[in-house]
């Protein structure tokens, strides 16, 4: 199935959530989750209460967060959970570290971009260095002791000085070594989930496709 395109905020306002899909606009005041934190669409309003979910429901919801959090197709998802299950420990943080130590991933919580959408944009135009080496594949899994910075000449554009300026205001992923200064970074670590501030019960997915 093709990528998303559509609205985000629909996507937030749908998981009752804000899943900061938009950058700096998620943490101002125009975000659709302060205006209109209601599900999107004809039947929802801001009188209607949101119905109780069954225990699939819910299972199902877990699911679509954590994947539009992550701007995953569903096959790229599900892929990614077989890898998960295959991988020794547990299943749910796993998963879950499979999606942080995405490049693109990586990218964006070193503050390179504002939002994954963008560093993904970033990792396929090739403006992103692994190691010295362009990397155009967003979803290529870095590894510790890889330095991740911008070609020189990406340096300057303008998305990269805004997001810089939006990250310098916000804490730094511990498993990161970060360097905005430079525009670079060193991965030290793959993260534990305690390092991992996604808020998702990741349990729920593993029940959702072990049904
Ligand atoms: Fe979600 Fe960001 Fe839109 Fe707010 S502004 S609803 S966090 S995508």
């Amino acid at each position: 199935m093709a990528r998303y395109s559509g609205p985000s905020c629909r996507l937030c306002r749908r998981e009752g959530q804000r899943l900061y899909l938009k950058g700096s606009r998620c943490t101002s005041p125009k975000c659709a989750m302060e205006k209109r934190a209601f599900p999107p669409g004809q039947h929802g309003n801001s009188k209607a209460r949101r119905p109780k979910v069954s225990d699939y429901g819910q299972q199902l919801r877990e699911k679509q967060k954590l994947r539009r959090m992550y701007g995953l197709t569903e096959s790229q998802f599900r892929l990614t959970f077989g890898r998960a299950v295959r991988m020794p420990g547990v299943t749910g943080e796993n998963l879950l570290r499979l999606l942080e130590m995405r490049l693109d991933n990586v990218v964006y919580r070193l503050g390179l971009a504002s939002s994954r959408t963008e560093a993904r944009m970033m990792v396929t135009h090739r403006h992103v260095t692994v190691n010295g080496r362009i990397l155009d594949i967003p979803s290529c899994q870095v590894r510790p002791g890889d330095l991740v910075s911008l070609r020189a000449r990406s340096q300057r554009i303008q998305p990269v000085q805004m997001a810089v300026n939006l990250a310098s205001g916000r804490p730094a992923a511990p498993w990161l070594a970060v360097n905005l200064g430079a525009l670079s970074g060193q991965v030290l670590q793959a993260p534990t989930r305690d390092q991992i501030d996604t808020q998702v019960s990741e349990h729920l997915i593993v029940e959702y496709y072990s049904r």
